[in-house]
Formats: structure tokens, C-alpha cells, sequence
């Protein structure tokens, strides 16, 4: 099939590729010149493990194609994918400019039937809004839009892309609906369903699964909390209550708290949905609460441990930036939150990430640029620090660092946002060691 794919981020060149991959011919679209011309030279401006072969494979064989014109790849299209932004808007709500934007441009250059799919994630009714401006420029007949929710992980978006657990396709539409199942049958040969629905229902499904996942986080973090409070380890709760099959062993495990670009904007759009309808979506409004306070809760543990809320005169490391492992994006990530409140307390920071110093440095603020050395190797986050501060599970973090910290650091104590390391071998190691939900070593 000939695929026109509007946006090309972490889920459009995802996409794009992954169609590329299967034998369509993609022209990916973005309004970014300075990412198009590099794309078109053959450089991924993202981190996602598995992309370049694919990518470089596609691109040699002519079905991978980029434009800063629209114009160029829609008329062309049996399928025009929407892949673009919807950040959050001034209160919570989804910000659909991008989106309506290109809606706009479409009827105008659509002159057969074409299956325009919304890939984004967007508030319930969009699909119908798509549609209308859409149908401005260009007769009924001749399009349908298509809601196709994307629930790949960043980190493992090209598996997730092409072993997809499920794919929902929602539209009323049994010629859209043929099409849609005719592109994705390749990606689900093991089994795994392609689920037609109405549009409303899939774009709601998205938002739903977010947020369902959000809360499943949250609530194992105020067990976290509890757990500090009364003597318990989580790591054994997670263990006591994962292997219970109506609870499941994923997304169980205690930290500081969920970010990147998804949960965090879904969960205040779904609760922002819910309230242009009169219903008041109760718990993902603790879910945010309890969330955002749980990204720095590690700064709170920081000042007990030397009591004192001004760190003047200390130098913290800080392993990992993104917002998780095996990703350069750093949206929401618990670091910017912590980076910034250690700054504010005085602090001079040593940071290191295998891959999101660069994005780091875009986004946070500068304050903390003012005050951190990046450093590109893990062991020398570790040079003369007071502390050191973990705050992404990067499997480089994990092994064999727990045993050499004594070694390493003048005096090892470690905070760990993350729980990487067993109690007994950090006992055994003789640091000092602080995580989340369980006993302290000290
Ligand atoms: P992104 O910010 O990485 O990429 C968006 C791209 O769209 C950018 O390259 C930008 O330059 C381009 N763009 C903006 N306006 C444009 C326009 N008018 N015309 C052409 N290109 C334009 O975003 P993303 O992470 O890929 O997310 C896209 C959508 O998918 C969002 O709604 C997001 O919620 C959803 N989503 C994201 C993920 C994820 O893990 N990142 C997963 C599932 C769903």
C-alpha cells in the first residue's frame, strides 16, 4: 500500500518504518526541516533500539521516503496516518492544534478514496472533528476517518510495533475497516487481535489503558510509602500480590514515579474529558497528586539523611536522565524534578545517561546547566560525590556496581529511585542505602 504519515516523532518514524519494513511505500511528513533533512541523509534523530537496520534497510530499497511537503505524499496515499503532537494544553486538556491543523489541509488534496487514520492520541470526538474539516474541502464519499489508538513503549517501540498485543481499530466504516486489517494482518500472524470498534470507543480505549496503568503505579508507590512507614519491604509485596493472576506481575514495581510524554499528559486529559461531562474522574486526580509528589520524594529522604535542607557545599552523581531506560526522551522525567530541587538546595551535580545528556540539556533549566557536569561514563558520576542519586533503571546501573561502590565513592551512600540492587548485597557491600519501600542500609 502507498502510506503518507504525517509526523515524524518517536511514534511516526516508528510507524512509518515499521509499514516501510513490511513492503509498503511510506512517505513520512514533518514540518521540522532541520529532522527531514537529516532523515533524508539517513541519520535517526532518536534513540530506539532495532530502528536503524530497519530504517537503513527500507531507505535503501526506496519504500522509505521523507518531505517537509505535505503535498507531495497525500495525494498518493491509500492511507494517511496522523502522528502528531497533542501536548498538554494550559488545563490538562489535550492541545489539538497540530492535529486540526493538518485536518485542515487535507480535503484539498485527498482526490480518492483514503483512509485517514489518527494515530495520535486525542480527546473523545476528535475523529468526528477530523471529519468535519476534512469534509470542508472534499466530498464525503471519498474518505473515512479511522481512530487507531498506538500503545507501543518508548524503549521498545519497534518491537511493541511489530508484535503488537492487540491493534484496535475504531470506525463504522467496513471498507476502512478491510483496508485497516489488510495493513496490520502482517504484525499479528501469532494470534494476537486486530479489534474493530466504534471510533469514540477506540479513542477512549487509549486514554483508558493509560490511565488504568498510571493508577496500577501509583497505588504500588503509596504502598511504597506505607511500607516505609511500618517496617515492610515492597519488593516482597510485589512478590505476595504479583502472582495473584486478577493482579498480574507487570507494572508492580515501587519507584519515584511515572513520566515521559504519555502518562502524565493522558492522565490529565482523560481527567479533564471526564469533567467537560460533568463526571468528576475522582481517582486519576489522587493518581496526579500522589505522582507528583512522589518524583521528588527522594529529595525529602536526601534531607533527613543529612539533616539539613541546604546542600551547599555537596556534589551529588546522578545516574540516569531519561524518563526510562533504553530512551533519550526525558519528558517528564523524575530528573528534571530532582535535578532542579537539588540545584535549588545548593547542590553541584555530576550527571550521567547512556543516552539523554543531549536532550537533558535542552530541556532543563539554567540553573541546573549552570550547576552540572555531564559526564559520559558512568564511573566518573561517582568522582568525589556525597551521594549519589538514581533515577532510571538502566541495565548498565544494575551490575556489577553495587559490590565496587565502597571502592569507588569516597563514602558510599547511595539513593535509589529505582530499586536496583538487592538489600543483602548492598548490605554486604557496606554502603549506605536508601530506596523505595524498603528497609534503609545503613
Ligand atoms: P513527537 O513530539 O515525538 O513527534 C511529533 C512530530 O510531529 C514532530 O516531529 C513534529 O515536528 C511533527 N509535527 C508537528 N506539527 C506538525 C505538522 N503540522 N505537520 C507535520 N508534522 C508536524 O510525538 P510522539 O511521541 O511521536 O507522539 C505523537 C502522538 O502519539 C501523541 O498524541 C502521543 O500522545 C501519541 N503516542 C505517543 C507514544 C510515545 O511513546 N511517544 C505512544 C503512543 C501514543
Amino acid at each position: 500500500m502507498n502510506i503518507a504519515v504525517i509526523g515524524t516523532g518517536y511514534v511516526g518514524l516508528v510507524s512509518g518504518t515499521c509499514f516501510a519494513d513490511s513492503g509498503n511505500k511510506v512517505t513520512c511528513v514533518d514540518i521540522d526541516e532541520e529532522k527531514v533533512g537529516k532523515l533524508k541523509d539517513g541519520q535517526i534523530p532518536i534513540y530506539e533500539p532495532g530502528l536503524e537496520t530497519i530504517f537503513a534497510r527500507s531507505q535503501r530499497e526506496g519504500r522509505l521516503n521523507f518531505t517537509t511537503d505535505i503535498a507531495e505524499a497525500v495525494p498518493e496515499a491509500d492511507i494517511v496516518f496522523l502522528c502528531l503532537p497533542t501536548p498538554p494544553g494550559g488545563d490538562g486538556q489535550a492541545d489539538l492544534t497540530a492535529v486540526m491543523q493538518v485536518a485542515d489541509q487535507l480535503g484539498s488534496l485527498i482526490d480518492e478514496y483514503t483512509v485517514v487514520v489518527n494515530k495520535s492520541t486525542v480527546p473523545v470526538g476528535t475523529g468526528d472533528r477530523v471529519e468535519a474539516a476534512i469534509a470542508d474541502n472534499v466530498d464525503e464519499e471519498l474518505f473515512d476517518v479511522v481512530s487507531n489508538p498506538e500503545f507501543l513503549r518508548e524503549g521498545a517501540a519497534v518491537e511493541d510495533f511489530k508484535y503488537p498485543e492487540r491493534v484496535v481499530i475504531g470506525t463504522g466504516s467496513d471498507r476502512a475497516a478491510e483496508i485497516m486489517t489488510t495493513l496490520y494482518e502482517p504484525f499479528v500472524r501469532s494470534g494476537n487481535p486486530i479489534i474493530v470498534m466504534d471510533r469514540r470507543s477506540a479513542e477512549l480505549t487509549k486514554y483508558a489503558a493509560n490511565a488504568m496503568l498510571a493508577t496500577k503505579i501509583t497505588f504500588m508507590n503509596e504502598i511504597a510509602n506505607i511500607c516505609e512507614k511500618v517496617g515492610a519491604n515492597v519488593d516482597n509485596i510485589r512478590r505476595g500480590i504479583g502472582t495473584d493472576s486478577r493482579i498480574g506481575k507487570r507494572f508492580l514495581f515501587a519507584g519515584i514515579g511515572y513520566g515521559g510524554s504519555c502518562f502524565p499528559k493522558d492522565v490529565q486529559a482523560i481527567h479533564h474529558t471526564a469533567g467537560q461531562h460533568g463526571y468528576d474522574f475522582k481517582i486519576v486526580d489522587s493518581v496526579m497528586e500522589v505522582n507528583n509528589a512522589q518524583k521528588v520524594s527522594i529529595v525529602k529522604k536526601m534531607e533527613e539523611y543529612f539533616a539539613a535542607d541546604d546542600f551547599s557545599g555537596k556534589t551529588f552523581g546522578i545516574w540516569g536522565l531519561s524518563f526510562k531506560p533504553e530512551t533519550d526522551d526525558i519528558r517528564e522525567a523524575p530528573a528534571l524534578y530532582i535535578a532542579e530541587e537539588l540545584v535549588k538546595r545548593g547542590a553541584q551535580l555530576l550527571a550521567y545517561d547512556p543516552e539523554a545528556i543531549g536532550t537533558f540539556k535542552q530541556a532543563t533549566t539554567q540553573a541546573v546547566l549552570d550547576n552540572t557536569t555531564f559526564v559520559h561514563d558512568q564511573q566518573a558520576a561517582l568522582n568525589d560525590i556525597d551521594a549519589l542519586v538514581i533515577c532510571t533503571e538502566w541495565n548498565e546501573f544494575r551490575r556489577p556496581t553495587v559490590d565496587n561502590f565502597a571502592d569507588e565513592m569516597k563514602d558510599p551512600v547511595i539513593f535509589d529511585g529505582r530499586n536496583l540492587y538487592d538489600l543483602k548485597r548492598a548490605k554486604k557491600a557496606g554502603i549506605t542505602y536508601i530506596s523505595v519501600g524498603r528497609p534503609s542500609i545503613n
